[in-house]
């Protein structure tokens, strides 16, 4: 592959930092590093929420769910279009999900959908325990609704932003929203720590049983002491000392991510059939991936052709997540929507978008989709 859809790319202090971490001998899970990943994230958040830094985007997500009061048998409402690592965790709870279509001017979890389903829920005595949005593709889901609608009954929420580190949702940094937000480093994302995410919470309280789980749930004692079970969930203090220097450059990351969509929309957006994910006006999409749909009832483009071509050139494209409700892991799921999800994953593609990626090579990935348009 010569052009990926989205790898790491490094500023060069992450060397500087992993070296010191060395220095220090802290090549341990906890450490000084780690101290100051939490400390700088939280501060970059906007300083009113508590960071505990963990392994995986999915291993927050878990803890989050559980630190929620998620229980077996628990019903807890989600997006569909989401991938694996946000779906996953409810399985580990023993949750039941309720799958949640988009809607079209955002491509997030719709919340009209949301606030109608909890009225009649209420109604029936069947709210859900919680609910999980997820940020899709660097923006950031409807927060005020969100929040105002979870408010009213009393159902907790926990926002899935592994998708949206750098983004805004009005003048709030994505990842600091609801009763915990959850973020992801995995290698794809838009920063990362060679694998890790982030659970990030208003309440120390919770902020600190979250620490507490993720190391083993050892109780306070010179022995080993447990009273409930914990997991070994936490970051290594190497790990975060990479996170510390991609946090530096964090902003310019979603500068170049935002610089890359604008480029594609330009040159494919007026493209019968073409079109490009929306920005509502109270989002600030990172843009983490450039995702488009190419309907080929309305337009020259068809997406497979579109992919197979650039794979030929050795470039890396790929479709939008299949939706949870299609996935044969949760055949008969309840599903609410109507479909406009799995019309994205028809018709949609997600463009090579990392920043390491140069304005010729993006060139070149929009020359062949111009040259499919043309033939
Ligand atoms: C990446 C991702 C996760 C999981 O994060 P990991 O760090 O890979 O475990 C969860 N939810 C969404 C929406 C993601 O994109």
């Amino acid at each position: 592959m010569r052009i990926w859809l989205s790898r790491p790319h490094m500023s060069g202090e992450e060397r500087k930092l992993v070296e010191e971490a060395f220095d220090s001998n802290f090549v341990a899970p906890i450490g000084p590093m780690l101290n100051r990943f939490e400390a700088e994230f939280a501060e970059y958040l906007g300083g009113d929420v508590h960071c505990v830094a963990v392994s995986s985007g999915t291993a927050a997500l878990h803890m989050a769910l559980r630190l929620n009061g998620v229980e077996r048998g628990d019903t807890v409402w989600t997006t569909s279009m989401t991938f694996a690592g946000g779906a996953f965790p409810l399985i580990y709870q023993g949750a039941t999900p309720v799958f949640f279509d988009l809607c079209p001017e955002s491509w997030t979890m719709c919340p009209n959908l949301l606030e109608e389903s909890l009225e009649k829920a209420a109604k029936e005595g069947k709210l859900p325990k919680a609910v999980v949005p997820t940020d899709l593709y660097g923006q950031s889901c409807d927060l005020d609704r969100f929040e105002a609608a979870c408010a009213k009954h009393g159902v907790a929420l926990v926002i899935d932003s592994a998708e949206s580190a750098g983004a805004l949702y009005k003048d709030r940094k994505a990842g600091s929203g609801g009763d915990a937000s959850i973020l992801s480093f995995n290698g794809n994302k838009i920063i990362t720590t060679s694998g890790g995410g982030m659970f990030v919470s208003k309440s120390k309280e919770m902020a600190d049983r979250a620490r507490f789980l993720s190391t083993q749930a050892r109780e306070n004692a010179p022995h080993y002491q447990h009273e409930t079970y914990g997991y070994n969930y936490r970051l290594s203090n190497i790990s975060a000392a990479i996170g510390v220097g991609q946090l530096h450059v964090l902003d310019e990351r979603a500068t170049r991510r935002r610089e890359i969509f604008g480029r594609y929309k330009a040159a494919l957006g007026d493209i019968a059939g073409v079109t490009f994910m929306p920005s509502p006006n109270w989002s600030t999409s990172t843009n983490w991936l450039s995702a488009a749909t190419f309907n080929p009832e309305e337009g020259p483009l068809e997406r497979e052709k579109i992919r197979l071509t650039l794979l030929e050139r050795e470039i890396e494209a790929r479709p939008l997540w299949k939706p949870m409700h299609m996935q044969p892991l949760f055949d008969g799921v309840e599903y609410v929507g109507s479909g406009l999800d799995e019309r994205l994953f028809r018709d949609g593609l997600c463009l090579p978008s990392g920043s390491d990626m140069s304005n010729d090579e993006q060139n070149e990935v929009i020359g062949v989709i111009q040259g499919l348009a043309a033939a």
